[in-house]
């Protein structure tokens, strides 16, 4: 078993009791090894080297130095603790593995001891309290990393350093004995050997490199920490300005001022966008002095080249000031947009794209208008995307609350509806119903009642009890369309056969003889139509009931179809009869409409005729509107219905089977 003094610097210092040990920051520890280091590069005698990594990878960071110092001289010993392929080897130098429970992994040591000079650093790391929220400060962690421990040229240190540090090298790789005695014996022999045939010259210098190089490190770390403090500082003004309002406009007000202000741009923009809009005008800008401002300007967006690449590729593009009409971008070549760029003085261009989901919401663009060259900077860069990111979100809540509210308006709607619906279906449920119970009533009650008016009871209950039946009927129906629940069968059809189902329904219902004249303008020859046969049987049936039932016998109806010059055809039903008012050309097609009213009808009818036809004919894919020339004019109905794209290729198969109300 390999017995371990718990650390070489406690033993040093029980050794070597007027030693003051002093703490060293880890950047002042790295300038003294690599200046020391250096020391054994730039001289000509061969010391003794050893020096004791925590882990491999401190060491690995520094091995060529080794493999370099190991040309000078045969004594070279690395200690460190293995974490890959560290392990006992003698190739160029003496590697040595220590156990990493050893006190070693916690210390870091140099000794270089030579005929004409010696040095040793003696260090421990010391475990560093961080305090809360230190942390934050985002310092790379290294930087705090604090050692106690001992640094010195006197001689007479480094050598009981060195024997400490051989003592613990024989400990793990007793073959080398005998390589350690006459390190040991080179100890011995310069023991009287004086640091003052060194020049401390050149050692200073070297250290004040090293120590130059940490300093600019750590200004590079403080320097990255400002620029992330300003950008989270960006962010947060944003992110509120996000929480306070659901307004963009507001929205982006400050995040382009905050942003102006931050980047001191030249010129900067926020707007909304979509990939393919062609111009957006600007409301959002801020500028610095002597600029030109583009606020309520039409700013190009599918002439500009850049603006087209970032709405491709959804990612940043950073202009530098290119004279070239063409600017070459990785691969690509793109198109300059010179003359904008010369009639706003642009000379670098900048565009970030707020994007959510693949959609492009809007831009921010940053423009540099002086005449001296400029290269945007990729912290810049990284700001503008973190706010166009916030701007995204800001878009997709704001979108998400207009919804919200469109969706609130249109439910209150329904609701309006619905209550209005209910309110006239019991209305027109009730009348006829409470004529019914009068007749019946009366029918009961009075069983003395004359036969003639026994009759016209029993007449007047049956029209009311079919009323209702239609009503219900036309009700279930008008329900059924609104759902969108219906399955639409469409084929190619002739139309003329549906103008014949039509009329022969309507000509079987009224036996009476009180029609009108009515006349048929279909031709065979129309292309056929790609539809649903039923439904349009139910379409064309309500309207020509109609025109009948606003048209005096001695009057005329008239259905006419043609193709309306695109892919539809164009069916017109018009009458002689009643007309309609112009202001109730649209009115007609509400549900419940009646001229007359609900309770002075003399026509019949449910009122939810031309309301069902309307739902029908947009299903089908085409338009229903009513012309007039006024009261007393006569009326026509307009439909349109899509042509079948087979029509060119195959002549009518499919024969119609009828009503769809009626079946
Ligand atoms: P109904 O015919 O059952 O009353 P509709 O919805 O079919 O219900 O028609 C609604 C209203 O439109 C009718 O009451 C009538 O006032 C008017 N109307 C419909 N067609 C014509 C027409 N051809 N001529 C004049 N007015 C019409």
């Amino acid at each position: 078993m390999i017995s371990r003094s718990p650390s070489i610097l406690e033993d040093l210092l029980a050794s070597l009791p007027d030693l003051r040990p002093q703490i060293y920051f880890k950047s002042s520890l790295t300038a003294l090894s690599h200046a020391m280091e250096d020391q054994v590069l730039a001289g000509v005698d061969q010391p003794v080297v050893i020096a004791s990594f925590q882990r491999e990878r401190f060491y690995r960071q520094e091995a060529h130095r080794y493999l370099r110092i190991a040309d000078r001289t045969e004594q070279v010993y690395v200690l460190a603790a293995p974490e890959t392929d560290f392990a006992n080897r003698s190739d160029r130098y003496e590697t040595i593995a220590f156990d990493k429970t050893d006190a070693l992994a916690q210390e870091w040591h140099l000794v270089v001891v030579s005929a004409h000079y010696a040095a040793c650093l003696i260090c421990r790391e010391r475990q560093v309290y961080t305090a809360p929220g230190e942390s934050s400060l985002h310092l790379p962690p290294d930087q705090s990393r604090r050692f106690e421990g001992i640094w010195t040229f006197e001689r007479s240190v480094a050598c009981k350093a060195a024997e400490l540090l051989l003592t613990k090298v024989v400990l793990y790789r007793p073959e080398l004995v005998d390589k350690v005695s006459a390190a040991q014996t080179v100890l011995v022999d310069n023991a009287q050997a004086s640091f003052s045939h060194v020049d401390p010259g050149p050692f200073a210098e070297r250290l004040v490199t090293y120590i130059q190089a940490g300093q600019y490190k750590l200004l590079k770390a403080y320097r990255s920490i400002a620029a992330q403090e300003q950008r989270e500082r960006l962010v947060n003004s944003i992110t509120s300005a996000i929480r306070r309002s659901l307004d963009p406009d507001e929205i982006f007000k400050v995040a382009v001022q905050e942003l102006g202000q931050a980047l001191d741009a030249c010129r900067c923009l926020i707007y909304r966008c979509r990939a393919t809009d062609v111009t957006v005008t600007l409301q959002h800008e801020s500028l610095n002095q002597g600029v030109e401002s583009l606020i309520g300007q039409r700013w190009n967006l599918a002439d500009n080249s850049l603006f087209q690449w970032v709405a491709q590729h959804q990612e940043p593009l950073c202009m530098p000031h290119t004279p070239a009409d063409v600017w070459l971008l990785g691969q690509e070549e793109v198109a300059v947009p010179t003359e904008q760029m010369q009639r706003w003085a642009i000379k670098a261009w900048l565009m970030v794209p707020v994007v959510h989901q693949n959609r492009l919401l809007g831009m921010v663009e940053v423009h540099h208008c002086g005449d001296t060259a400029h290269d945007w900077h990729e912290s810049n860069v990284g700001l503008i995307e973190a706010i166009a990111n916030q701007i995204g979100v800001a878009l997709i809540q704001a979108e998400a609350y207009a919804n919200l509210e469109d969706l609130n308006q249109q439910l209150a709607a329904l609701d309006r509806t619905r209550s209005n619906l209910i309110a006239i279906t019991g209305h027109e449920l009730r009348t006829p119903l409470s004529t019914i119970q009068v007749c019946l009533e009366s029918l009961s009650t009075e069983p003395d009642m004359p036969e003639e008016l026994r009759q016209v009871m029993l007449s007047t209950a049956l029209t009311d009890a079919e009323r209702m039946r239609k009503l219900i009927q036309d009700f279930l129906t008008l329900s059924q369309l609104e759902s969108g629940r219906i399955q639409w069968h469409l084929e190619p059809l002739p139309l003329q056969e549906c103008v014949d189902l039509a009329l022969s329904s309507l000509r079987s219902r009224q036996m009476d003889g009180t029609l009108p004249e009515i006349t048929a303008q279909v031709s065979p020859e129309l292309p056929l139509i790609q539809s649903d046969g039923e439904w349009v049987v139910e379409v064309l049936s309500k309207l020509l009931d109609n025109a009948c039932k606003f048209t005096e016998p001695t009057g005329k109806v008239l259905i006419q179809a043609q193709p309306n010059g695109g892919k539809m055809l164009e069916v017109t039903v018009s009458d002689t009869g009643r007309g309609i008012e112009s202001n109730r050309l649209e009115t007609v097609f509400d549900r419940f409409y009646q001229e007359e009213g609900a309770l002075r009808r003399s026509t019949g009818g449910t009122g939810l005729g031309l309301a069902i036809c309307r739902q029908i004919v947009a299903g089908l894919g085409g338009r229903i509107w009513a012309e007039s020339a006024g009261k007393d004019r006569g009326s026509q109905f307009h439909l349109t219905l899509p042509i079948s794209p087979s029509e060119k290729e195959e002549k009518p198969i499919k024969t119609v089977r009828g009503s769809k109300a009626r079946r």
